[in-house]
């Protein structure tokens, strides 16, 4: 209590001169975040906003970022922050004797391995906890990213599309960002569509007229063509998602966060910490090993379908926070995506998903200032992504671990 009291007494100046004076950063290389590259630019940022973009770097830089690339702070539209490994090295359950207090820190371990990985904003697809985490982290008073919730998701596929309404509505009210449903099983039950043609239109729809968007789990080819069609605004996963499904999304203007690598390499390396939990059996895990390839050909043939918006989102959970590149850098070796269009789905469309694309997602006048910088070029080499030295979020910096 008095240690944390202490901390926040101490962090206070630094905030007041941050506010003050401007902090001019020059890199090699500035990447907008729509697709833009300005080699040698420097970033003007006072309080919590940039207010220019300086092409000469002419301005007498406050950190010369020499041989680094300068981005937006990347946005992972998918991440489970409130998941960890417990004292026994299992994914936490609920009964697994671990306290309130324990499993809180545990998440602000997660929270702040993924800020200083270089992600300034994550959407929780829903957890109840998210709601206080959303809060400390918005204050400064605990270090993370931004947090985008759903405070908890909607799966039971027994409620009458009229219990449904009755839940959005609640959660809107509750503080809920975003409502996520669950229109599918999980991959490791078969990705088989859960929620009905009609209870998904109860959802989307009155979510719609809430004017709050909707995020939905959904792997089968029926269960995102359910959801496109009940108006629904972002598909998660799609393993299965095909040629006409993907067509679909791109007409109705769905946003689509599929996965292709590190939330199945993150199970199947963990396998001890979540063997005999739920469905995470010898058939849950090779259905997951199955899904890999599956995955990776469906990606490839998303990004090659016209006017579809692929955003990133990693699923990260227990054991992957704090790696959520990972899945960035696979996409670009084995999904086969440039990296500028790779960095730019954890910038700008990932902003402009999250219907925030006036805050964040690039380095422009007026957005705030959720900058980082990494060693090398990713555009060049996307495990540059891996090497994050220096994180600055709404213009205060969090780490600056350059040699
Ligand atoms: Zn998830």
């Amino acid at each position: 209590m008095r240690s944390l009291f202490l901390l926040a007494v101490a962090a206070a100046p630094c905030v007041a001169q941050m506010q003050n004076k401007p902090i001019v950063i020059h890199a090699d290389r500035v990447l907008d975040g729509r697709g833009k590259v300005l080699p040698g630019a420097s970033v003007v940022v006072e309080g919590d906003k940039i207010t220019k973009v300086d092409p000469s770097g002419d301005v007498a830089a406050t950190y010369d970022l020499k041989g680094y690339t300068l981005l937006p702070g990347l946005i992972d539209a998918h991440s489970h922050l409130t998941w960890y490994f417990n004292r026994q090295g299992r994914f936490h359950q609920g009964n697994d004797g671990d306290t309130p207090v324990q499993s809180m820190l545990s998440t602000a371990a997660n929270a702040y391995a993924t800020l200083m990985a270089g992600i300034t904003t994550i959407q929780s697809p829903g957890s109840p906890e998210d709601k206080d985490l959303r809060e400390w982290i918005a204050n400064g008073q605990v270090p993370g990213p931004r947090v985008i919730t759903s405070l908890g998701p909607l799966s039971q596929a027994r409620m009458s599309p009229d219990t449904l309404r009755a839940i959005v509505r609640r959660r809107k009210a509750e503080g809920a960002d975003v409502i996520k449903v669950f229109a599918s099983g999980s991959i490791r039950d078969g990705g088989e569509q859960t929620m009905t043609d009609e209870q998904l239109r109860a959802i989307c729809g009155e979510a719609k007229t809430l004017g709050i968007r909707t995020m939905v789990h959904a792997h089968s080819a029926a269960s995102i063509k359910a959801s496109v069609l009940a108006g629904c605004d972002q598909i998660e996963h799609g393993v299965f998602a095909d040629a006409e499904t993907l067509k679909l999304m791109a007409e109705r203007h769905v946003y689509f966060d599929p996965q292709i690598c590190l939330v199945f390499t993150n199970y199947l390396d963990n396998r001890a910490k979540y063997e005999g939990i739920g469905n995470y059996n010898e058939a849950g895990f090779a259905a997951m090993q199955k899904a890999i390839p599956i995955a990776t050909e469906m990606f490839k043939r998303a990004i090659k379908t016209p006017g579809l918006k692929v955003i990133f989102g990693t699923d990260a959970v227990a054991g992957a926070h704090g790696r959520n590149v990972e899945e960035l850098v696979c996409r670009v070796q084995a999904g086969g995506q440039s990296p500028i269009d790779a960095i730019t789905s954890a910038t700008a469309l990932g902003a402009e998903a999250l219907r925030m694309d006036k805050q964040i997602g690039a380095i422009a006048p007026g957005l705030q200032a959720d900058l980082i910088a990494v060693q090398g070029d990713p555009t060049k080499d996307i495990t540059a992504l891996r090497r994050v030295m220096f994180v600055m979020k709404g213009g205060r910096v969090y780490k600056n671990d350059r040699p």
